[in-house]
């Protein structure tokens, strides 16, 4: 396969380490070459306003705004609305940065109005600078439930934020997912695709609920695309948050081989890093290794030349 200024590349990304990706990818591709889908089964309103978590990460990250220390939110926000809410007595357990806040507001202001999530991200992104597409993969709800044994089911951010992910996790499931729709954007891109990519996403609560909207499976099962993931695991456990804690308590195995029969017969390669190259691997599924620890801005970028390069190599 050759890789030009032609190749249309799909990402499919969640939060904090997928967007660490996508900002390597949209520094070597041209805006147009990229489209970022992005997860929504996080979404969740809190006083009055509507907070796409991962949206937002990705946003911030592409316009250069996110903050590097925590990945999320933006770099030199400020507390004072958090700190109001607290002088009322509010438990304030969802950080919500001054300036983040402006995002949510102009967001929910404009869903009410009637636009759509898709219409309203563009509108946000492309004020923010961003030329690449970030498309929300349903305007329609979903959103992730987590069984628990210690506090029964709860929705996503109960169990994420307000329980720091502690609970041991018995099923996670996508409520609505029945009844939610692919865009037509998302179907466009996944149709033009040359290359889709899984980004070190956590694959159960990031990139799952991509998979779990009806039809998405099946487009990607049928693509002409080459189809490559990135692990999210170095050394054998998640670099950050509850991918491998997860993982295991749900009996899957923390390994390329196991996110490779997690993606059951979708990738067309695998990129993992050093550290794991010793993990069990899949005879007939090509690995990249290499370094994928992205804590610079260059490593970001090497990763995505990397990348970028060796799927070049792919043949379907
Ligand atoms: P969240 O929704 O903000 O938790 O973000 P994601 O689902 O996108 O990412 C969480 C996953 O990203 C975790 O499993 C991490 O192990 C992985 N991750 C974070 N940073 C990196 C990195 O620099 N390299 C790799 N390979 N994975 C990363």
């Amino acid at each position: 396969m050759v890789l030009d200024t032609n190749t249309r590349v799909v990402a499919l990304v969640g939060g904090v380490g997928g967007a660490k990706l996508v900002y390597g990818l949209s520094t070597i591709l041209q805006p147009d070459q990229l489209t970022v889908i992005g997860n929504v089964a996080d979404d969740f309103e809190l006083y009055g306003l509507h907070i796409s978590p991962d949206l937002d990460t990705v946003m911030y990250t592409m316009a250069g705004l996110a903050n590097p220390t925590t990945g999320w939110g933006i770099e030199g926000d400020t507390w004072h609305v958090l700190e109001m809410l607290q002088c009322y007595g509010e438990d304030a357990w969802f950080r919500l940065g001054d300036r983040d806040l402006g995002t949510h507001i102009l967001r929910t202001q404009w869903l009410r109005q009637g636009h759509t999530l898709t219409v309203v991200t563009q509108r946000l992104i492309s004020s923010l600078g961003v030329k690449s597409r970030l498309l929300p993969v349903t305007d329609d709800p979903l959103v992730t439930m987590i069984d628990t044994v210690e506090h029964g089911t709860l929705a996503f951010q109960d169990y994420f934020v307000r329980h720091r992910w502690q609970p041991t996790v018995k099923h996670v499931w996508f409520k609505h997912a029945d009844q939610a729709h692919m865009t037509e954007s998302v179907k466009t891109a996944l149709h033009d695709a040359d290359v889709i990519l899984v980004c070190p996403s956590n694959p159960v609560l990031s990139i799952a609920p991509l998979l779990a909207v009806p039809g998405m499976r099946e487009m990607i099962e049928k693509r002409r695309a080459v189809c490559v993931g990135v692990s999210p695991f170095v050394g054998g456990n998640a670099v950050k948050g509850p991918a491998a804690k997860l993982m295991q308590e749900l009996g899957m195995a923390i390994t390329p081989r196991g996110l490779i029969d997690f993606y059951a017969g979708g990738l067309d390669g695998l990129v993992i890093d050093v550290s794991d190259r010793d993990q069990p691997l899949h005879a007939d599924v090509p690995v990249l290794v290499t370094r994928t620890l992205m804590q610079t801005s260059e490593d970001k970028v090497r990763l995505a030349r990397e990348l970028f390069k060796w799927v070049g190599s792919i043949t379907t």
